[in-house]
């Protein structure tokens, strides 16, 4: 196992995202592109127990292969590759605070002009629809338009980014937005943004964290 194989950089961010409370116990999963296809954690396997040879290959037409069952949400996860060829890694988590908001079928408006990391005004709320189901699959498309995360109804929330640090970067700041957005709204309902305000906040983010030889910070 070399430190550059992604199957071990998939359990790394899995006990990452477990041992900072991102997530809880075998809920959540995590997938890194590969070729036309994705590599993906097993289906309900406590991350601690799961060595890299079980993480599932899955084809471009949702094939896997291997003795294990790959991720019930692999549908997701592939629907995502298939629509988005920026993405490069998925991050699925039931962390409590967009998994709360989401209890209420709210998403996160633009309460707070850091929404913007997710690529849009706001982050959406998926349609609630049972998990690793093509409908699910269908609601999150539909939020997902225009954006990197979205919230998913009754349930928790998915990124994706271009690398697997970025995607479990992401999911953190939705995360970090909905605790922030409970804790203002605690208050009465939060100022908004208007979109002229966001428009200036999504330019600006363009150029954010851009530093010579460093990659950008938001996208
Ligand atoms: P898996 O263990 O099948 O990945 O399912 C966890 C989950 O979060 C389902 O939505
Ligand atoms: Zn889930």
């Amino acid at each position: 196992m070399s430190d550059d194989d992604p199957r071990a950089a998939i359990l790394a961010a899995c006990r990452a995202m477990n041992a900072s409370g991102l997530n809880q116990g075998t809920s959540g999963n995590v997938s890194v592109r590969d070729g036309a296809g994705m590599i993906i954690t097993p289906s309900g396997v406590p991350y601690d127990e799961t060595t890299p040879e079980m993480i599932v290959p899955v084809d471009a037409e949702g094939r896997p292969s291997g003795p294990l069952k790959p991720s019930s949400e692999w549908r997701m996860h592939l629907e995502i590759y298939r629509a988005h060829p920026e993405a490069g890694a998925v991050v699925h988590v039931h962390s409590p605070y967009a998994t709360a908001l989401s209890c209420h079928r709210r998403g996160i408006g633009a309460f707070h002009y850091m929404v913007a990391v997710a690529g849009g005004t706001d982050i959406r709320c998926a349609d609630y629809a049972t998990f690793g189901t093509q409908a699910l699959s269908e609601a999150m498309l539909a939020a997902l338009e225009g954006r990197r995360a979205c919230l998913l109804a009754n349930h928790g929330q998915i990124a994706f980014g271009p690398t697997l640090d970025k995607a479990l970067w992401l999911a953190g700041e939705v995360e970090t937005l909905a605790r922030q957005y409970i804790l203002a709204a605690a208050l009465g309902e939060p100022a908004k943004l208007d979109e002229a305000q966001m428009a200036e906040v999504l330019d600006a983010f363009v150029e954010y964290g851009r530093q010579p030889d460093r990659e950008s910070g938001t996208a």
